[in-house]
């Protein structure tokens, strides 16, 4: 058995791939979910797209690049396809929006104050053909080991649930008779609305899969849960996953391969607001996978501000003393809130022991 000891990179827009591909394989790393490498940033591509606008000179090839480093190494590379945040795509199509309940679109500065993050209906078909079309364009050119789905929700605020765009209201109208607009929490016709809304998301999951099998086989799906603003550790939490972000582990698992729930567990600031300790990791990991019946890869947080490189290091190893199969370290690269190299004296010890019973045990086999 292999464990992922993976991290989240997000690269620099030039980066030495062969450097970063030497450090992560010295400090154990197995699999990069790699950021940019799917629809790219900002909405703009960072390979030579035919769909998208791209963000590089003529001639470069950010995931090219990443691929022959990081597979020559024997990195597995999954492209980090970011499904509902796509400012450039939003910007030329407002009405794709996800819309809160209270008219408010899903962009800046109305809805939140991050000044990238645009999250389009995932339940849009115009959006949905123009993701499938994102999907075969890398799976076709590119020797991807899978793909990563982020943002494959609907958005979720304290300030109210989505989505209530043109779309969402026309065809629950059209299928339950009802606008869900004028449907209330908890009362009568809610559950019905939820179960359409993440029938919606598991919809979108089960096409990208399809296509990604059908244009290269043997690759797998990911899919990125969002646990945030948990406030226990028990196993209610995951219908508060299904009932904010319209995420249904149990409804997804047929379509995917693994889940990576972000089990970010201190992270007192917006956009994840969460407070907890390592055990909230392990309790989430055990019903994850309890709900999912899909391996594990807990996206584990390694931000030093809000912990420590021991912190960090317990949060990877409660998650899979509680059953995960490796886990995702959250965020390395050029993200903000990286760390820097303090983190590895610490993460090794969980890696670096992974990676030498590994070795053992295919010594033993052979
Ligand atoms: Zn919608």
């Amino acid at each position: 058995m292999t464990f992922v000891r993976g991290v989240f990179y997000c690269p620099w827009r030039h980066e030495d791939f062969d450097e970063t591909a030497r450090m992560l394989h010295e400090h154990h790393v197995n699999v990069v979910s790699l950021q940019r490498a799917g629809n790219g940033w900002f909405g703009y591509a960072y390979y030579p797209s035919a769909i998208k606008p791209h963000a590089l000179p003529e001639g470069e090839d950010l995931l090219a690049d990443a691929l022959r480093a990081f597979h020559g190494l024997g990195i597995a590379v999954r492209a980090h396809l970011a499904v509902g945040n796509d400012p450039a795509i939003a910007q030329a199509h407002p009405d794709w929006l996800a819309v809160r309940r209270d008219g408010v679109a899903a962009r800046p500065p109305e809805a939140w104050d991050s000044g990238s993050y645009y999250h389009l209906c995932p339940a849009r078909p115009e959006y949905q053909a123009y993701l499938l079309q994102v999907v075969a364009e890398i799976a076709q050119a590119y020797p991807i080991d899978g793909i990563d789905l982020d943002y494959i929700r609907y958005p979720w605020t304290p300030a109210g649930p989505y989505c209530y765009c043109a779309h969402c209201r026309s065809t629950y109208q059209d299928t339950a008779g009802i606008d869900p607009v004028t449907l209330e929490p908890g009362q009568e016709g809610w559950e019905q609305w939820l179960t359409w809304r993440a029938a919606q998301v598991t919809d979108l999951v089960r096409r990208i899969g399809e296509t990604l099998r059908r244009e290269r086989p043997g690759a797998t799906l990911m899919a990125y849960i969002a646990a945030w603003y948990a406030e226990t550790s028990d196993r209610s939490e995951v219908a508060k996953i299904r009932e904010r972000f319209g995420q249904d582990v149990t409804a997804l698992a047929p379509h995917v391969d693994a889940y990576a729930p972000m089990l970010y567990h201190n992270y007192p600031h917006e956009p994840f607001t969460i407070v907890h300790g390592v055990g909230w990791v392990g309790a989430m990991t055990r019903w994850i996978r309890e709900a999912g019946g899909r391996p594990v890869w807990s996206a584990t947080q390694v931000a030093p501000r809000d912990v420590s490189p021991l912190t960090a290091r317990l949060a990877a190893e409660v998650s899979m003393t509680a059953g995960s199969e490796g886990v995702v370290l959250f965020p390395l690269g050029s993200i903000a809130t990286s760390p820097g190299p303090e983190i590895w004296p610490e993460m090794d010890k969980v890696f670096g022991r992974l990676a030498r019973l590994e070795l053992a045990d295919r010594r033993e086999e052979a």
